[in-house]
């Protein structure tokens, strides 16, 4: 599906809304350049997961997986800084069987893991953003 969306809040909304139906197991692939709105959108993916709002939500640079609980646990990664090999080390497959992972940067992960849903982001303008969503079958 594709959806424009005018603000960061009608992203979270659109989020929320996957976030709602995600299921053990799944793995959101966040695509898109810097500033396209992948935070934006893990803040409303975890809202729609039952994440409690006293989490404020950021791109995990640091600490390179973030979990937040909710009706399933959230792990919030972004691979804008790691090489390829680094990836293989972060346990990504074990997480995956244990909640819901989201993952900034999709573009360097260099395997697959569950059931992909992948999302790109595109700047239309400053407000407008291009959202579509693909999901396997
Ligand atoms: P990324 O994680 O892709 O680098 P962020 O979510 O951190 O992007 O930042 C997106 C920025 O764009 C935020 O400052 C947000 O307020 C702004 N923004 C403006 N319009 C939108 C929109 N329609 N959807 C998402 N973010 C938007
Ligand atoms: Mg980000």
């Amino acid at each position: 599906m594709e959806i424009e969306t005018q603000s960061p809040e009608e992203t979270q909304k659109v989020a929320e809304e996957l976030g709602r139906r995600l299921k053990p197991g799944e793995v959101v692939l966040l695509f898109g350049e810097l500033g396209a709105g992948k935070t934006t959108f893990v803040q409303g993916l975890a809202r729609g997961l039952g994440v409690s709002e006293d989490y404020y939500i950021q791109s995990p640079t640091f600490a390179l997986i973030n979990e937040y609980p909710g009706r399933i646990p959230l792990f919030h990664i972004d691979l804008y800084r790691l090489e390829p090999e680094d990836v293989y080390d972060l346990g990504l497959e074990e997480l995956a069987s244990q909640g819901i992972l989201v993952i900034e940067w999709s573009e360097r992960l260099p395997f697959s893991l569950g059931k992909e849903i992948r999302v790109h982001l595109k700047i239309l303008s400053p407000e407008r953003r291009k959202i579509i969503i693909e999901e396997e079958k």
